[in-house]
């Protein structure tokens, strides 16, 4: 079930509880606390619900059922152990358009109750669209044990502050770099000695000394697709960023890691269909820096490896662009690692050379001789297009045309497959391999029979 998340605000507003025993009381008192009036049909009170009668606190209509409750409650809940009269107020709230929970029975159900990890004024739920609901408790107990249970004192503070910081700071990016500062200062620590005065003058402090930031650019190795691989580094650059500039490299699952309210700009690029001109994505680059954004340039593998990052560096130094490279996990190491192939191995393979199958220039040419020594494995990027021209030459050159090769496709995602075969059968391999591809050339290849682990991804 896809259920759209809201946190209601029902402050003096008339819920209707059918129900109440044990479990309508758990209800009751949550709802109490979120300060809503609570109605009651049941035909018997238990000793709790007795007191808050007598306390005023809630409203008892008495021990029979009736639509016409419906008609002025914001929601029900239905928390009886009778299940034909739990579905009947459920149908009535659909038909009157009220939402209505029946407890411990999804299908009765317009809304459900998330567990909560309650810091308030801040509050995550958790929710399993009612599938799970023991682990989603499992996660809120996790949950709970990485929050300070004073953090919700920081957000108390800032709701104080929130409209004077809004007229002295301008613009939401500006506002949002101030509060993350701050979050991140010692105003945190004061915060949580509940010394509120000394947590309020940092905040002034921080206030009147705040300066707009530069704006500085990221580039940032995303890896070759599995989100478990990105870097710490990565992963702060991708939740701090403004925009995010990504190729089509990028996995899915990664770029649901970038901060939701980033601006995300597709530059993608594949061998032959330039989506955006490089010229391009420098200019943007650098205007979205000078307009003072935090930006992140998000690569697949390694920036600086056949990635044009080096490209991008010159061109936000020659601006005066503040910068930083966070490396990547390059398709090198990451698909080979999940190919169970070895780059070097002391019996057959001294060196790993990295080569492009693509060049900038057409028509020059690699030196052949030196990628057909032997005792030594290659990988080539960009490569299955030329795959018959490369076997060719390299044969030609000396390498044996039963030189073991491995194509490996998506290398690292659940979709990944590894083609294994000679050099001179890397053609077909690599006409039929999907892309983005990588070709690895020499004896260790043939090791990925061996030591491969990852599912069940082999393609003979
Ligand atoms: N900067 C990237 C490489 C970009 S060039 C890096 O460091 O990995 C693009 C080439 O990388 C593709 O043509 C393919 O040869 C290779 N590649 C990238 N991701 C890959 C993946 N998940 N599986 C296999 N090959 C990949």
């Amino acid at each position: 079930m896809n259920h759209y998340p809201i946190f209601t605000h029902l402050e003096n507003r008339p819920v209707l509880l059918v129900g109440a025993g044990t479990v309508a009381e758990r209800k009751a008192a949550a709802l109490l606390r979120a300060g809503a009036q609570v109605r009651v049909v049941a035909e018997r009170l238990n000793p709790l619900f007795s007191q808050w009668l007598d306390e005023g606190k809630i409203v008892y209509l008495g021990g029979q059922f009736d639509e016409d409750f419906l008609n002025d409650v914001f929601l029900a809940v239905a928390a009886t152990d009778n299940r034909s009269l739990n579905e009947q107020v459920f149908r009535a709230a659909e038909a009157k358009g009220k939402f209505c929970n029946t407890v411990d029975t999804a299908d009765l159900c317009s809304f459900i109750v998330p567990a909560v990890i309650d810091r308030s004024p801040m509050k995550i739920a958790v929710s399993s669209g009612g599938t799970a609901p023991v682990l989603a408790r499992k996660w809120r107990q996790m949950i709970e044990t990485l929050i300070p249970l004073e953090s919700g004192k920081m957000a108390e503070i800032a709701g104080r502050w929130r409209q004077r910081v809004k007229a002295e700071i301008s613009g939401t990016e500006n506002r949002r770099r101030f509060w993350e500062n701050l979050f991140d200062s010692r105003f945190a620590t004061l915060a949580a000695q509940n010394n509120t005065a000394a947590a309020e003058a940092e905040l002034v402090t921080q206030l009147d000394s705040f300066q707009a930031a530069k704006g500085e650019v990221v580039l940032v190795g995303a890896g070759p697709g599995d989100p478990g691989l990105l870097t710490i580094h990565a992963l702060q650059a991708i939740q701090a960023a403004d925009v995010v500039f990504y190729d089509a490299l990028v996995s899915d699952g990664i770029m649901a890691m970038v901060r939701q309210d980033a601006e995300k700009i597709s530059v993608g690029k594949r061998a032959g269909n330039h989506h955006v001109q490089q010229e391009t994505t420098n200019r943007l680059l650098v205007e979205h820096a000078l307009a003072g954004r935090r930006v992140v340039r998000l690569k697949g593998g390694d920036p600086f490896v056949f990635g044009r990052g080096g490209e991008e560096a010159q061109v936000l130094k020659q601006a005066g662009i503040p910068y930083r490279i966070v490396p990547g996990v390059t398709a090198a190491l990451g698909a080979t690692a999940y190919a169970g192939i070895p780059l070097t191995h002391r019996d057959c393979a001294q060196s790993a050379l990295f080569v492009t199958g693509h060049s900038k220039h057409d028509g020059e040419q690699p030196d052949w001789r030196t990628l057909a020594l032997g005792n030594q494995t290659l990988v080539i990027y960009m490569g299955t297009l030329q795959a018959s021209l490369i076997a060719e030459k390299l044969i030609e050159y000396g390498r044996s045309e039963n030189t073991p090769v491995a194509v490996i496709s998506n290398g690292t995602l659940p979709q990944q497959q590894v083609r294994t075969g000679r050099l001179k059968n890397l053609p077909e391999l690599a006409a039929e391999a999907p892309r983005p591809a990588l070709m690895v050339i020499g004896e260790v290849a043939a090791l990925g029979g061996e030591l491969g682990w990852f599912q069940n991804d082999k393609v003979e």
